[in-house]
């Protein structure tokens, strides 16, 4: 508890302490004859401790005009009935507003630190040795390609590569995967992982700003002001909501009396008159009471706030409540293959048609690919293996969906696939082997072609079951490479549908080609994992960027961020989207439910105030109680 919650609580309590003894008084079930003027006094100490705020509160914002809020609700509804004789009424109204006030604000504050401490990835300061002496430092200062030393323990605060050290890194606030992952030196490392057993020595690759930490952080706290439809339309409710309750109340507290009066005109009876209004006032305050619209207005939020934080604890970035919206409405899901659906670690399979030696065709290869990120270029240097010489290429365009051209030794390679080959006009001969075919030209001759094949991800196929199962009609993957391996990969997975040999451009049209197709609400979702497919994100209704530790374009590009590249994650985001959203129906139900029974209860004079701020205060608690199981996401 903070110390503003102390203090609220020490209010209660003290005014409890002294309203108790006041009610059974004043109820006449303890006898002590005080006269009328004194018991006012005396209930109004109690009334002034536990409301000077809300009184205050309710006075700023008249003298604002912007009047209508609950604080002015329950500042009329209890003076009325104060007014009208109904002191304990009027006090305990306040009572159990408050007490209402200060669960919610013990749960708000309990669900957002559980939050900020998964998220607790922000370093507090980095080590860097001078002359020999270690120093702590603010991590803003450090600058790139300095070496730090991160000891066991400690959170590793700037992206880096390790120069010195053999450790495990807890990635788990970064990833959501608690199982340690080995570094030597070489690995890249990011900042946020926290170093389990060795002592490190990095050489830093980032600033702080860009770093991977403070990208993330960035992200989830913007995040909550990206609001979703169901946000703004509950503020905009609010909005006119409150004041046209307020009216109807002083409908309520004038017609129905007026009537009764021009009724009672010639009949020269007024006695009873001045009850009649007594009666119906203290109707109208009641009304007001139960009108207070705060189940809803809070627990809206905060149920979007929670999911949001549950899933960056999963390992699931999503940039704002409006795509949480979003995913729970996808029902058909758009694939890249490459580092989505396989792993993207191809594995040379075969060499053809080569008249240099194979040696030397792996070389040419791997040397044209050494600037490129594409999976592909990584699998082909992996393969050569050997020490690539960058400062002997030169000239490198690389073509997106086609492959790499660079100059090499003053002789023109190009590494890619067929599309790549009928552009410089090398005549290429046609593999029939299934796998991802490299044709290589040297200077414009054919030179042979390597085939590399990539490994599905362990969990795709139960990923798309699981897609399915999330109610999920159509998937499809978009690939830019050949057609036998898409068809095997697609019948491998289980995928309903599939596109080969498209460009970047042509994945564009296709997405645009399935949103066309998307029947009334479901919506289109892209999943890709960031290497020339940020257009393709962008376009659907909702990208979501996999494997994307680390890829800042596709952190950029995407709504949603997958921060390790397990496929089944996509359900999982999905599942959370759908209940955050169940949740927060079932709490605007629930809580306008109840408010409207007892609404029609008060204006037919059944329920009274108490009735009226037990209900207001417990389906509050209620929503908050619901809102926070959005934090919660049961494993697949
Ligand atoms: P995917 O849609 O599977 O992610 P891309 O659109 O990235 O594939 O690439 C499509 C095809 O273009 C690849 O299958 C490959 O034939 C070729 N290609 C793309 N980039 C490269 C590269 N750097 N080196 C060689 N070939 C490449
Ligand atoms: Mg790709």
């Amino acid at each position: 508890m903070n110390k503003k919650q102390k203090n609220l609580l020490i209010r209660i309590i003290i005014a409890a302490v002294f309203f108790v003894p006041l009610y059974l008084i004043s109820e006449g079930i303890v006898r002590v004859s005080l006269p009328e003027p004194a018991i006012l006094v005396l209930f109004l100490i109690p009334y002034l401790i536990i409301s000077h705020d809300i009184l205050r509160k309710a006075f700023n914002g008249m003298k604002n005009r912007q009047m209508f809020d609950e604080n002015f609700l329950m500042t009329i509804a209890t003076i009325g009935a104060i007014v009208l004789g109904e002191y304990g009424e009027g006090v305990a109204v306040m009572l159990l507003y408050q007490v209402g006030e200060l669960f919610q604000s013990i749960a708000v504050g309990k669900s957002r630190k559980s939050i900020t401490e998964l998220m607790d990835i922000r370093p507090d300061y980095a080590n860097i040795e001078v002359d020999g002496e270690i120093e702590q430092v603010d991590p803003d200062e450090v600058e790139v390609g300095s070496i730090i030393i991160v000891n066991p323990g400690e959170k590793i605060p700037l992206d880096g590569v390790i120069e010195e050290g053999d450790s495990s890194l807890n990635t788990g606030a970064l990833t959501g995967e608690s199982r340690p992952r080995d570094v030597t030196p070489g690995d890249e490392v990011l900042s946020g992982s926290i170093n389990m057993s060795g002592v490190l020595k990095i050489r830093t690759t980032t600033q702080f700003d860009e770093s991977t930490a403070s990208k993330i952080l960035d992200l989830v706290e913007n995040a909550a002001s990206r609001k979703s439809r169901s946000e703004s339309f509950i503020s905009k409710f609010a909005r006119v909501y409150t004041p046209i309750v307020c009216f109807a109340a002083l409908a309520l507290a004038v017609l129905p009396p007026l009537f009764i009066m021009m009724t009672k005109i010639g009949m020269d009876d007024y006695s009873g008159i001045g009850a009649i209004w007594g009666d119906w006032v203290l109707r109208a305050c009641t009304f007001l009471v139960i009108s207070c619209p705060c189940a809803v207005v809070i627990s809206v939020p905060l149920s979007f706030f929670a999911a949001l934080g549950g899933a960056s604890r999963e390992g699931i970035l999503i940039k704002g409540s409006n795509y949480l919206e979003t995913l729970s409405k996808v029902r058909t899901i758009a694939f890249d293959k490459t580092g989505t659906i396989t792993k993207g670690n191809f594995a040379a399979t075969a060499v053809h048609h080569s008249p240099i030696k194979d040696d030397k065709l792996f070389e040419f290869a791997a040397l044209a690919e050494c600037h490129s990120s594409h999976p592909i270029a990584r699998s082909l240097q992996a393969a050569y293996g050997k020490y690539i010489d960058a400062s002997r290429v030169t000239d490198v365009r690389e073509i997106s969906g086609c492959g790499v051209i660079a100059v090499i030794d003053r002789l023109e390679v190009a590494v890619g696939n067929e599309k790549l080959m009928e552009k410089i006009g090398a005549e290429y001969h046609q593999c029939h082997s299934v796998g991802t075919i490299i044709h290589i030209a040297l200077g414009g001759a054919y030179c042979g072609h390597i085939v590399i094949t990539d490994e599905l991800k362990e969990n795709s196929k139960e990923a798309m079951d699981a897609l399915k199962k999330a109610g999920v009609t159509k998937t499809v993957m978009l690939t830019g490479d050949a057609k036998s391996v898409a068809a095997k990969v697609a019948a491998e997975v289980g995928l309903t549908d599939y596109r080969a040999e498209l460009l970047p451009a042509d994945k564009v049209a296709c997405v645009e080609e399935l949103l066309a197709g998307c029947s009334g609400n479901g919506k289109l979702a892209f999943v890709g994992d960031g290497i020339n497919d940020a257009p393709v994100l962008s376009r659907a209704d909702i990208g979501i960027a996999m494997g994307a530790l680390g890829s800042d374009a596709a952190i950029e590009a995407a709504d949603v961020v997958l921060m390790d590249d397990d496929p089944l994650k996509i359900a999982k985001a999905i599942k959370i989207s759908r209940k955050c959203i169940g949740i927060v129906r079932q709490n605007i139900i629930i809580a306008l439910g109840v408010k409207l029974v007892c609404l029609l209860l008060a204006a037919i004079g059944v329920a009274n105030m108490w009735v009226a701020i037990i209900a207001d205060v417990g389906v509050m608690i209620l929503a908050v109680l619901n809102a926070i199981r959005c934090m919660y996401v049961k494993k697949l």
